[in-house]
């Protein structure tokens, strides 16, 4: 906060020696002869200046007969004031005029405040004022950085030498950060691994007939997977194709594929791998729900692998999912969420086709 030091104002007592024309006592109105006493650009006699004009030191109760300062009506010496009433910047220790910031109830140079107390912006290092942002992950920064910065399609920080130690794009208009970059998933022969893992998490909660062996494709582009899917939502990390083949109205074969983003982080992929395996139980149990309780159904798988980890990056998606205001993967995923906390994943699962 900036405030106002209530300016010092040095009068001067002047004295003058009359000569020429005459001039007359303001106190008394008498004839001044010889030596008088200007103040305020009155005159008066000395002792009828003493008497009644006379000023005294507010802090020390003495005399003023020099130059002397006013604060808040008071009247002070010079030094009395420079020693017991000016206030002295809590940084450098000097004597505080005009402008001057307060701190946490601490008076500051505003030159002082600025170098020293303000927040350093983590990008730019120079002082954060006014509107700045504060991520997940306690930076700080101008808000302006994020209208020139990308920032990481995992933890979202900007992608900057200071934030992220750097980072790289993939097709040109996804990022990943180089702090995300030794887990994030992109090679073939790694996904089994995964693919076993959330399967055996979903066998803790009584979805076991999952089949063992689906065809994963990892993608670059999300543009690709969302004309893949043929969705128009623009947060898709996921999509599962699915085909069944019927005879005489009856399905014979059932096809899934699960087309998933390269370059999540590990824990963000098994969370989009545990959502799109609840499509293929959906597809398998030929469950057919509105899009606010499938997705929100879907996103208990990626919150079920959350939950799971205790990784920052973890609650940072799970805190995402919970003020994603979507209707169908953040508001349907709260619907999903509370029937689940309240009657647990065997009934609901027996639920989900009266839904
Ligand atoms: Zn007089
Ligand atoms: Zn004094
Ligand atoms: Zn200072
Ligand atoms: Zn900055
Ligand atoms: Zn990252
Ligand atoms: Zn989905």
């Amino acid at each position: 906060m900036r405030h106002w030091l209530i300016k010092f104002s040095i009068i001067l007592l002047l004295f003058s020696v009359a000569f020429g024309t005459q001039k007359y006592c303001k106190t008394c109105k008498g004839e001044l002869t010889g030596q008088y006493l200007i103040h305020k650009g009155n005159n008066y006699h000395r002792s009828c200046y003493d008497k009644h004009i006379q000023i005294y030191c507010d802090h020390c109760n003495r005399k003023i007969e020099a130059s002397y300062n006013t604060s808040k009506g008071k009247n002070y010496h010079k030094r009395c004031f420079q020693q017991h009433i000016q206030k002295r910047c809590n940084e450098c220790g000097d004597l505080i005029n005009g402008i001057y910031n307060v701190h946490k109830g601490k008076e500051y140079h505003e030159s002082c405040y600025v170098n020293h107390i303000l927040p350093k912006c983590d990008i730019c290092y120079q002082p954060v004022e006014d509107k700045y942002i504060k991520d997940f992950w306690g930076n700080y920064y101008h808000h302006y950085h994020e209208d020139k910065i990308p920032s990481c399609d995992n933890c979202n920080r900007l992608i900057s030498k200071q934030l992220t130690k750097g980072g790289f794009s993939v097709s040109g208009n996804r990022f990943v950060c180089n702090l995300c970059k030794p887990n994030v998933v992109k090679s073939k022969s790694q996904l089994n691994k995964n693919l076993v893992e959330v399967l055996n998490v979903f066998k803790k909660i009584g979805i076991n007939e999952l089949p063992e062996k689906i065809p994963v494709t990892l993608v670059d582009s999300k543009d690709d997977l969302i004309k893949m899917s043929g969705h128009r939502h623009g947060n898709i990390q996921g999509y599962t194709s699915y085909e069944e083949s019927t005879l005489a109205g009856k399905i014979i074969d059932q096809d899934y594929h699960i087309y998933i983003l390269s370059n999540l982080h590990e824990e963000i992929f098994n969370a989009v791998l545990a959502h799109e395996l609840l499509h293929v139980y959906l597809f398998q149990n030929q469950i057919d729900l509105q899009s606010d309780f499938r997705e929100g159904f879907c996103n208990l798988g990626s919150s079920l692998i959350y939950e799971n980890y205790t990784s920052k990056l973890s609650k940072y998606r799970l805190k995402n999912m919970n003020e994603n205001t979507d209707p169908d993967y953040g508001i349907g995923f709260r619907k999903m969420k509370s029937m689940l906390d309240k009657i647990g994943w065997k009934r609901l699962l027996k639920k989900l086709p009266r839904l």
